[in-house]
């Protein structure tokens, strides 16, 4: 599969937990990721990523064009609800086309959990 990993900053030692949790899963298939988030994924794990540029500089919307292209098979997006962001157009568009598409989508860490038990 081809799997999106994107984590906003207050939620990315979530998301590298759950990456080193799961490394022996995700080291199966493809994946992609914002800039930072998928940085620091990599410095945590022996994963390899396909970084794009980082959110807030277009990252989003980049991985937003792969889902329309039907080249994203699963997004797992740690969204920060308590934090303002300035590319909130670009996470609201990423999450539209992910329900235009319906691309699974898990915007924390227990639905991606709940994700992962399948993937099992
Ligand atoms: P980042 O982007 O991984 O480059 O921090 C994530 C985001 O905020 O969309």
């Amino acid at each position: 599969m081809k799997i999106a990993i994107i984590a906003h900053d207050k939620k990315k030692k979530e998301m590298i937990t759950f990456c080193q949790k799961h490394e022996n899963i995700l080291k199966d298939h493809q994946l992609y990721a914002t800039g930072t988030t998928g940085h620091k994924v990599m410095e945590a794990t022996d994963l390899v990523i396909h970084c794009y540029r980082s959110g807030p500089l277009g990252g989003d919307q980049e991985i937003g064009a792969r889902v329309a292209n039907g080249d994203i098979d699963l997004i797992l997006f740690f969204r920060d609800p308590l934090t303002a962001q300035p590319h909130e157009p670009d996470v609201q568009g990423l999450f539209r086309l992910s329900d235009v598409y319906k691309i699974p989508l898990a915007s924390n860490i227990n639905t991606a959990e709940m994700f992962f038990k399948t993937l099992k």
